[in-house]
């Protein structure tokens, strides 16, 4: 249920009135982003959401959230996750069907971290083509393996927001503190060396090939995942404007 407007400060309802005006300007898009763990997806999504007002889901962080609340999902998937294994396609489909039916999704949506199966990929296709719609553009963030152990042990999240924080590549204001909320930061329980051995193995066996089903149909935007922050959103921009 919708909070009662009348309590809402005026200050938030022209806000918001704004960014729904600028948004009915701004073009249907349909995103995935693909890349293995590390490779900044979570990163630049906010920005991409902001600037096309779509949603940002993102199925690792709402499997947490079943995983944390305990929900029969979260049940289910727990034992995989924390292996570093994937959870079962039936699982994840389903969570992105409901999700996508968000309002926040109306102007489309980033996919982040799904389809990550060529099977997920043939049913996110057929959950598009009942509503008339299809996807418009995969980002490719293509980046070393090498790289991402640093990233991955040196990760920091705020839960609630997704907000992603690094101690040395994006250090919040005061350590282990969300920048906005003040709220505490979390590190994942898989975002360990040895579990991220297993998380790349199943990149490279199950979420490449996602890759090529999508390269086959003229979709794919190769990014180079291991620049600075600035640099990937610059070439973010540059892929989704053209
Ligand atoms: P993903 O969502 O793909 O798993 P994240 O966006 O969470 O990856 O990034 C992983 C970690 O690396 C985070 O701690 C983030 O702050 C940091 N990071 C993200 N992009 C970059 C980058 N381009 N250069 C250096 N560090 C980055
Ligand atoms: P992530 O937050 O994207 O790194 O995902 C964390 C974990 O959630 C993964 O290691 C998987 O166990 C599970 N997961 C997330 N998305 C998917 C998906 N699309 N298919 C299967 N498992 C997933």
């Amino acid at each position: 249920m919708a909070a009662n407007l009348e309590d809402v400060p005026s200050v938030d309802l022209m806000t918001e009135l704004l960014r729904r005006m600028k948004c009915s300007s701004k073009p249907d898009k349909r995103l995935i982003l693909i890349g293995p763990p590390g490779s900044g997806k979570g990163t630049q999504s906010p920005i991409i959401k902001d600037e096309y007002c779509l949603c940002h889901l993102a199925t690792g962080d709402m499997l947490r959230s079943a995983v944390a609340a305990k929900t029969s999902l979260g049940v289910k998937a727990k034992e995989a996750m924390d292996k570093g294994e994937l959870v079962s396609d039936d699982l994840v489909v389903g969570i992105i069907d409901e999700a996508m039916k968000k309002p926040s999704c109306q102007k489309g949506f980033i996919l982040d971290g799904f389809p990550r199966t060529v099977v997920q990929a043939q049913k996110l296709d057929e959950m598009l083509e009942k509503q008339g719609a299809k996807v418009d553009k995969v980002l490719n963030f293509a980046i070393d393996d090498a790289i991402l152990e640093e990233r991955i042990t040196g990760r920091w999240i705020h839960p609630s927001s997704g907000r992603t924080y690094h101690t040395k590549f994006a250090p919040p204001k005061s350590p282990g503190i969300d920048d906005f909320t003040g709220e505490p930061l979390i590190q994942r329980k898989d975002d360990t060396a040895a579990v991220l051995k297993s998380r790349l193995e199943a990149f490279h066996k199950q979420t490449e090939p996602v890759i090529d089903y999508y390269s086959k149909k003229g979709l794919v935007a190769n990014l180079h995942a291991e620049k600075p922050p600035k640099e990937v959103t610059t070439e973010v921009q540059k892929v989704l404007s053209s």
